[in-house]
């Protein structure tokens, strides 16, 4: 991971952000063109060139005063002018593409040191030790690390003011169903566990350049204030079990964790229900009984710093 604002940036202001216009730098067509930036599909690349777009999502993440903003991905920087157009006080953008870095110089440069660019694999980087709290996450997300991506920062969602999210609608669909729907899932309940999700809109796939083959939807995300207690894997190994086999009664779905019947019983949930029938608390609650009888093996070592318990493989 490297810091890649130029060492004579100057600081950032204390108080209000310094004014920025986003349109008083060259277009983002002219800067694709001018630095080569043909777009890689393996970096999931598709770009928001319309900076009234751009400025939607970003003033959509409704980012109080002093806020740093945290984005994933710049690419040539649609979102990132935008975000320089807010009240946050310091924009901190990761980049895996190195050829962005160079065509964002010119974005450093006019927003009076409010912009650092951090040239990094965004799934290696933990944002609350790049930035100070009040910190927010906004970003136009490569699709291929969506999800992984979000279940590292949900494991951790209070240090954060809020997530404001771009992710193909099918993803964003998940996210916020609710029981007894067909999107209802593992996903479902570990973001409704952790956070207080809503869809803010859609966007067809000709926004983007190159188009993406799927509809995109941009979702907030807040940290919930009384989250049911369970911990992080209890609650995956729960879910896993009991989404495995969706169509099955949940005594036979969560066979698997060993004494199904008794989990149902102690926690109240008949064992003829099914898994997309029982809502995040019931979740938390048979995520606690399994933990009761199956306790964490202790560590052999002292904990690394950071949370004990944080996501695993994640839901599909
Ligand atoms: N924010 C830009 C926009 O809205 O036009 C670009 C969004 S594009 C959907 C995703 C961006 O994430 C690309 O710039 C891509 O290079 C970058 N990216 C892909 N994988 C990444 C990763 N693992 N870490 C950091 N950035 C990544």
């Amino acid at each position: 991971m490297t810091d890649q604002t130029p060492a004579s940036a100057p600081f950032a202001p204390a108080s209000a952000p310094a004014a920025f216009d986003p349109h008083a730098l060259p277009p983002l067509r002219d800067v694709i063109a001018r630095f080569g930036l043909e777009a890689r599909k393996a970096l999931g690349q598709n770009f928001l060139l319309d900076l009234n777009l751009t400025g939607r999502i970003a003033r959509s993440a409704n980012l109080p005063a002093g806020t740093t903003a945290i984005e994933v991905g710049p690419g040539p920087g649609g979102l990132t002018r935008a975000l320089l157009a807010t009240n946050a006080v310091k924009v901190i953008a990761i980049e895996r593409d190195r050829r962005f870095i160079e065509a964002l110089q010119d974005v450093i440069e006019a927003s009076q040191g409010r912009l650092s660019i951090v040239e990094a694999d965004a799934l290696t980087v933990d944002p609350e030790v790049l930035a100070p709290a009040p910190r927010a996450i906004v970003a136009n997300l490569p699709y291929n690390v969506a999800t992984p991506l979000l279940l590292g920062w949900l494991a951790r969602i209070e240090a954060y003011v809020s997530l404001t999210l771009m992710f193909q609608k099918e993803v964003a669909d998940r996210l916020v169903a609710k029981p007894g729907s067909k999107a209802y899932g593992r996903l479902s309940v570990i973001t409704q566990w952790r956070s207080d999700a809503r869809v803010l809109f859609n966007l067809p796939p000709r926004a983007f350049t190159p188009p993406p083959k799927v509809e995109s939807t941009v979702v907030h995300l807040t940290p919930r204030v009384n989250p049911e207690p369970a911990d992080w894997r209890a609650l995956e190994q729960v879910t896993a079990a009991a989404f495995g086999q969706r169509r099955k009664m949940l005594r036979q779905s969560l066979k698997s964790l060993g004494n199904a019947e008794a989990l149902l019983e102690e926690t109240g949930i008949a064992p003829t229900a099914r898994a997309e029938e029982i809502h995040v608390a019931g979740f938390a609650a048979l995520a606690r009984a399994f933990r009761a009888r199956h306790p964490l093996e202790p560590p052999a070592e002292p904990p690394a710093e950071g949370p004990a318990e944080g996501p695993g493989e994640g839901p599909k």
